[in-house]
């Protein structure tokens, strides 16, 4: 079967030859491939910034943004069935029994850093045509989600945001018992800094759950993104026109930020008018680059004074991709059009190279592995 892989000991991005895997365990699924995203952690990998094969191999199988159709169980895999959509998930627990996090199924909190990624980090991906795991890794896509359940996987960045913020929020006496979704109890504005696949799909998530929500980008002269904005009722603010001060009287207090721009100062820029009680979320990964200056004793006065709190979040655990599986249908029935605009190319596989090596265009990419 066909793979794309890289060989970072030469450098290299192939499309291999390789052996169909097999099922190893009585609680192993095969899928077969329907569709992979392409996001900016495979450019990295592609770079060779990013990315590590699986010990005493040489290539990578990348891939990580997935949707698979179930061609074979074994004979405990009994929470599936043959034809089944499914969206696998990334990460595997690390070995150690002192890790409560992976111990507990929630390797997305794991301690020790020893955990596998697929197609990132010391395990195959999911650019081939089959891939086998156990059912346990593998979340249920109702079939009316087949064209844009490639998008479960980066909205599921929003959905942990959105839980852990919840419990943040708990913190608000008035807050405590009120699930931030629909109530007004807790006063909710969110700026999405960055229109990229992450800040698109946050914003949608953001917007649903009911929070007044303004998408803070650079368009590039690029009319497509502000209209998809707009149409699913959140308002975009152009980044080229807009300060972050007129951010802040645009949206009054900020209650939180969803930084999906991966872009340092510009990010640590923003916090400096994030608002009283306000929350701050931070999902990029920057390549290290030169130290930049930042007005830290505006920031740590802010933080102390309005009461405010920055969290990192990475990675999703499984109640967290059947959240997102749950809200993808709920954005499908709400914005039809403005989900479908997300996917803007499917591909064949042999158009890998320039997806994945030349400057980005459109929104999410993807390469379609079979129909
Ligand atoms: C993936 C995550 C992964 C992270 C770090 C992201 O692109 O969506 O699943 O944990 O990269 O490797």
């Amino acid at each position: 079967m066909k793979a794309i892989a890289v060989t970072p000991g030469t450098k290299k991005l192939t499309l291999l030859e390789t052996a169909e895997p097999k099922l190893r365990t009585a609680t192993d699924v095969k899928i077969r491939m329907l569709d992979v995203g392409i996001c900016g952690t495979d450019r990295e990998i592609c770079a060779f910034e990013y990315g590590t094969p699986p010990r005493g191999d040489q290539n990578l199988v990348i891939g990580h943004e997935s949707l698979g159709r179930v061609i074979e169980l074994g004979p405990g895999a009994t929470k599936l069935k043959v034809g089944d959509l499914v969206v696998p998930m990334v990460r595997r627990p690390c070995p150690h029994d002192t890790c409560v996090a992976c111990r507990s199924g929630r390797q997305d909190f794991c301690y020790t850093g020893d955990f596998t990624e697929r197609g990132i980090k010391e395990a195959h991906g999911f650019m081939t045509e089959v891939v086998v795991d156990d059912q346990d890794y593998m979340n249920p896509v109702p079939a009316s989600l087949r064209d844009v359940a490639v998008l479960v996987e980066p909205l599921t960045i929003a959905e942990k945001a959105l839980m852990q913020l919840e419990q943040v929020q708990m913190r608000m006496p008035w807050a405590q018992g009120v699930s931030l979704r629909g109530s007004m109890r807790w006063k909710k504005s969110a700026v999405i800094l960055g229109a990229g696949p992450v800040g698109l799909l946050g914003a949608m998530a953001f917007a649903n759950a009911g929070f007044d929500t303004y998408v803070y980008s650079r368009s590039g002269g690029n009319a497509d993104k502000p209209r998809i904005v707009e149409s699913f009722g959140a308002k975009y603010v152009p980044a080229e026109t807009t300060s972050f001060e007129k951010l802040r009287e645009i949206v009054g207090n900020i209650d939180l930020v969803y930084e999906a721009v991966g872009a340092s100062k510009t990010a640590f820029d923003l916090l400096g008018v994030l608002g009283t009680n306000g929350v701050f979320v931070f999902t990029g990964v920057p390549g290290r680059k030169a130290p930049v200056e930042v007005d830290t004793d505006l920031l740590m006065r802010n933080l102390v004074l309005k009461n405010q709190v920055v969290f990192g979040t990475v990675n999703a655990g499984k109640e967290t991709f059947a959240a997102a599986i749950k809200d993808l249908g709920a954005f499908v029935e709400r914005w039809p059009g403005a989900v479908k605009s997300l996917v803007t190319g499917r591909f064949p596989i042999e158009a890998h190279r320039d997806l994945l090596l030349a400057r980005p265009t459109g929104i999410k990419n993807v390469l379609a592995f079979a129909s």
